[in-house]
């Protein structure tokens, strides 16, 4: 298709022309227009280890002052009960302070497909205290968006209708996300590495692995949202708050910068028209938006690449 554009186009027009005009016709996905959401789940951070206070705002301070120096504009998913409520307080201020937006993303971190609706919802509402009263107090808009844990979003359909309409009816917008992956895996190795006094070199590796990997996952996500939905989508990028991303984050945006991307907020992302189709799948797992619209146009899932072995099994 692209040969019979170019071969056509070329007997009338320059090389600047032509490259216009292919992208026009051929729906060509360009290094130009491609565009990322950045979000961020499990605020305060590092797994909610209780009170440990300096190491986890030692950890949002690093990653926010990235965000920032990239302009990326973000969002983070917030844990309420997952954390001393003056820890979570002061975590949720350095994000406002840097400019960026807040999400639920439930009290404790449940997995729906073990509560009941009402369980389930009840850590909804007991998720949004704190950051629903800072939003008000600094006159920042509304608490607008959730985010499901493990984005686990309902094993049954009835389950997962009865807490989407909750949600609309409260004012949230379910966040989705299209390039899912695996960086829990490195974020566990690279703390397992920290813990263990790894050397340099060690943590270098994990981090070196850890950006050509994600790499990987972004081409793959361009390449299948193509056969998806039938061009690059304004992407969704789930990461979490914790030691490897502030470690690496400059990188990750240097990834992106490199593969043509512009960086915008969710509420851009989502203005993209594909959103605008439902999510059709029902069922156990937590997959890539993508996935789940595929599914629905009975494709065969096309799954990111894996992290290495030698990750998943680090300190095992
Ligand atoms: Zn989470």
């Amino acid at each position: 298709m692209i040969n019979r554009c170019r071969g056509s186009a070329a007997i009338l027009l320059n090389r600047a022309r032509l490259v216009a005009l292919l992208l026009l016709l051929c729906g060509v996905a360009t290094a130009q227009n491609r565009s990322v959401a950045i979000t961020f789940d499990d605020l305060p951070g590092m797994g909610g280890l209780a009170c440990r206070g300096d190491a986890v705002l030692d950890v949002n301070n690093r990653l926010l002052a990235q965000l920032v120096a990239n302009e990326v504009p973000s969002i983070g998913f917030v844990n309420e009960g997952r954390g001393c409520p003056q820890l979570v307080e002061d975590v949720l201020n350095l994000w406002m302070d840097a400019g960026m937006e807040l999400g639920n993303h439930t009290a404790t971190h449940p997995d729906i497909n073990d509560l009941t609706v009402a369980d389930y919802l009840k850590d909804i509402v007991d998720g949004e205290k704190i950051t629903r009263r800072l939003i008000q107090e600094r006159g920042m808009g509304s608490l607008r968006y959730f985010r499901h844990p493990f984005l686990h979003t309902g094993d049954s359909a009835e389950k997962k209708s009865a807490v989407e309409a909750f949600l609309r009816e409260r004012g949230y917008t379910i966040a989705p996300v299209t390039i899912d992956n695996d960086e829990w895996l490195f974020a566990r190795a690279y703390a397992r590495a920290l813990a263990g006094d790894a050397s340099p070199e060690t943590l270098r590796r994990i981090e070196t692995t850890y950006v050509e990997w994600l790499d990987s996952v972004v081409a793959h996500f361009e390449t299948w949202s193509v056969e998806v939905v039938g061009y690059e989508i304004a992407q969704v990028l789930l990461l979490h708050a914790n030691e490897i991303n502030a470690a690496t984050f400059g990188d990750i945006a240097a990834l992106f910068v490199r593969r043509g991307y512009r960086f915008i907020t969710l509420e851009e992302a989502l203005r993209d028209p594909g959103y605008a189709q439902p999510d059709p799948y029902v069922g156990e797992w937590g997959i890539s938006w993508l996935h789940r619209w595929a599914r629905g146009k009975g494709l065969e899932v096309q799954w990111e690449p894996d992290a290495p072995e030698w990750i998943a099994d680090f300190g095992n």
